[in-house]
């Protein structure tokens, strides 16, 4: 046996190790092992020297001995060989995309109890303002002590002294024990023939087990969600697990309950919000097999699931998917790879697909299964556009009158409408009307958007939060403080003037911030509790809710500022998603888009229904833009906290672009968010042609390079924000 072992430790800072086996230790290539570094321990991972070329390596004498074997089952190969394609493809240290797969550092350490705490409902003798605050927040939920601190924004100390008040008490959680299997014929709904067809190929394609990425294309509430249940149920009957992933973590909780309703039991929830104790039982059922169905955010991509049998990504086309931080990948584009180096289908189901995908399919690499009807004889919503230069709301409202029309007959007809806005708080801007300072964020280029709800000014960048000030600190000015444009809480205040007895909830992630809340919400809805819902996009995607007939766009040309790449297909998703909510029962839906710009493509494409023309000439701009799909562009972002320092290095970066056939790079320059928290930034943009391996000429170019110790180099590969 090799007396040596490669190890790739949990260290994004370091490359593979070598280690010495003792005999008696099994460590075929995946094992999940713990090493010495220095005077401390690490988990890492056995890999294949071959693939894991090491620059460090050590003469046999001396190695230093591992320190165990984590008795969990390896890393499969197909998930090692991931993890070298994620690491490559988006220039990052392949021990950050290691960590995405051993997500849970106390999962490694096997199925003990975890002591948890919860509330026993008793008011504690000494009551605090802090105490209050602590158990109003947690309210019925229980987690660890760093956990519930956190839920309740106060300190440890706190929590632990409610546990020695007996106001919290101590509860023990087997991390163990075992998930129900969902039933795959518990609830099956009877397909129409066009469902039945698309299920039928679908559930062919599972049955198969073979790499097969299949684009499920139909209309909102065409039934994507029952026909994709159909080949989760045949990899269930298989014996093989499933991952779902959903491009919103707030999305989980309706997921979870449609799926109970359809299988019997919910499936395992993966998503940064779990408790600890929720991750390890989550995790340890994923890698032993036992997790029949998982679903989860994007960081669900990369755990060690025995034996996958099928990926589904809903709502594919979202955004979201794309990781904007750390490693900076696209969950769509991986999750394709995974089903490649599983074998195993992928079905990506959306609506409005992305025009990437639409390219696949052109392309013939990917097969499409359409759904061309809304489901039971539902109509698809009639969507018109309001002319806002004509038809002018009063000064100081932001509803054009044709709207508020529609919402007082939707009103007196006793269903609900939605108001869509994607604009968190009160107002976008505040202003000094005397000497007209207005509030910026002191960490980044951005304005402080007042929250009223709150009571507070908020960076929806980096968090920071303020009072909102009596006087103008510039000029002294007492109540001179003016609130610019509308957020959806403004728009609420103004439904509330018009229409005195409707009854409105805000969507926001600040008002749906915890499952309970977005169950609540979803109680309310269905019970009819509310008349008009004001919300951000939050609230576009997901819900079925029948008795909702009318949808308002506040502002369609709101997404098409800052003209990046994919503005007007964003848009057109977005607005086309939003209208999907409307009139998904048996009565009609209607959806009114308010806009400067009648005459724009993606509002003439939404009021015409033609959403293919829209689609070619999207496609046709970026062919000849050599756009992605077309072309590809990675971006070089360098941020500092000293400007001269991100300037000089980002220069330094752009002088030794290396001249290559086919490729251009634009830059450096400031980024429009050219301050992030607290950073300087500067940007690059490589533009290169399809066939080029920009990535590769990207590793030579900064590796060449050093720069100073307070700078950072971030390598977006196929960037989405241009920010
Ligand atoms: P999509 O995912 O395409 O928006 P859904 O799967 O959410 O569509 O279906 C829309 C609504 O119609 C849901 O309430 C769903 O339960 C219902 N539905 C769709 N197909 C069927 C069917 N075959 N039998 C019963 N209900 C169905
Ligand atoms: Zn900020």
């Amino acid at each position: 046996m090799n007396p040596r072992a490669r190890v790739l430790l949990l260290n994004a800072a370091l490359g593979p190790l070598d280690y010495r086996v003792d005999p008696g230790q099994d460590v075929a290539p995946g094992s999940i092992v713990l090493a010495p570094l220095g005077p401390r321990q690490l988990a890492g991972v056995v890999w294949e020297p071959e693939h894991m070329p090491s620059d460090a390596e050590v003469g046999d004498n001396r190695l230093r001995p591992l320190a165990g074997v984590y008795d969990l089952p390896p890393l499969k190969a197909s998930l090692r060989r991931l993890i070298e394609w994620t690491a490559t493809y988006y220039l990052a240290p392949p021990a950050a995309v290691l960590r995405m797969a051993l997500a849970s550092a106390s999962a490694l350490d096997g199925g003990r109890t975890v002591i948890e705490y919860r509330p026993t409902g008793m008011v504690p003798p000494r009551q605090t303002p802090q105490r209050t605050q602590a158990l109003e927040r947690i309210a019925d939920r229980q987690g660890l002590v760093r956990e519930l601190a956190t839920i309740a924004d106060v300190s440890d100390a706190v929590i632990r002294g409610l546990v020695k008040a007996g106001a919290i008490e101590p509860v023990e959680v087997r991390v163990d024990d075992p998930y129900p299997i969902p039933d795959p014929d518990h609830a099956a709904p009877d397909l129409s023939p066009a469902q039945a067809l698309a299920a039928r190929r679908l559930t062919e394609a599972v049955d198969a087990r073979d790499f097969a990425p299949i684009l499920l294309d139909g209309v909102t509430g065409s039934g994507k969600t029952e026909v994709y249940f159909e080949a989760v149920a045949q990899a269930i009957r298989g014996g093989r697990q499933t991952l779902v992933l959903l491009p919103e973590i707030a999305l989980t909780e309706p997921f979870l309950k449609r799926f109970a309703e359809r299988f019997g039991v919910a499936p395992v929830a993966w998503h940064s919000d779990l408790r600890q104790s929720q991750r390890r039982r989550a995790w340890r059922a994923i890698a032993s097999g036992e997790a029949a169905v998982t679903v989860g955010a994007r960081s669900a991509l990369f755990l060690p699931y025995r034996d996958l049998g099928l990926i589904v990504i809903d709502e594919a086309h979202e955004s979201s998917f794309k990781q904007e931080d750390g490693v900076m990948y696209h969950a769509r584009d991986v999750a394709v790879m995974r089903g490649r180096f599983e074998e195993i289908p992928v079905i990506l189901a959306s609506a409005t697909p992305a025009i990437e995908t639409r390219q696949q399919v052109a392309l013939g690499r990917y097969e499409e299964v359409k759904l061309p009807a809304r489901f039971g004889g539902a109509t698809m919503p009639d969507i018109a556009a309001i002319d806002m230069t004509q038809d002018r709301p009063d000064r100081g409202r932001w509803l054009a009158p044709a709207l508020v029309t529609a919402l007082g007959e939707t009103f007196e007809r006793g269903e609900q409408s939605l108001l869509f806005l994607n604009r968190r708080g009160y107002a976008p801007l505040t202003l000094c009307r005397h000497c007209g300072h207005r509030f910026q964020c002191p960490n980044c280029t951005a304005w402080m958007v007042e929250h009223r709800l709150t009571a507070r000014l908020a960076c929806h960048h980096c968090g920071h939060v303020m009072p909102p000030p009596r006087a103008c600190p510039e000029c002294k000015e007492e109540d001179s403080l003016v609130a610019c444009g509308p957020g959806v809480e403004r728009i609420a205040d103004e439904v509330a003037a018009l229409f005195p007895a409707a009854r409105t909830a805000i969507v926001t992630s600040d008002t749906l911030w915890s499952p309970a809340k977005t169950a609540e919400f979803v109680g309310r809805m269905e019970a009819g509790d509310i008349d008009v819902v004001i919300g951000t996009q939050l609230v576009t995607k997901g819900y079925h809710f029948p008795n909702l007939t009318l949808v308002g766009v506040v502002d369609a040309d709101l997404g098409l500022s800052g003209g990046d790449l994919r503005a007007a297909e964003r848009s057109f998703q977005q607005i086309a998603q939003v209208a999907g909510r409307a009139g998904r029962g048996a009565k009609p839906g209607r959806v009114l888009v308010q806009t400067h710009e009648p005459g724009a493509p993606v509002i003439q494409a939404l009021v015409s229904g033609d959403a293919d023309s829209f689609y070619a000439a999207e496609t046709e701009a970026r062919r000849s833009a050599n756009a992605p799909p077309f072309g590809r562009f990675a971006a070089i972002i360098v941020s500092s906290e000293n400007l001269d320092e991100a300037v000089a290095t980002a220069r330094s970066i752009g002088r030794a672009a290396p001249q290559v056939e086919g490729m251009h790079v634009y830059g450096p320059a400031p980024a429009p968010l050219a301050m992030l928290r607290g950073r300087h930034r500067q940007r690059l943009l490589v533009h290169a042609r399809r066939a080029l391996d920009v990535q590769d000429v990207i590793r030579g170019w900064l590796g060449e390079l050093d720069w100073p110790r307070g700078a950072r180099v971030a390598v977006d590969v196929d960037p989405y924000s241009f920010l």
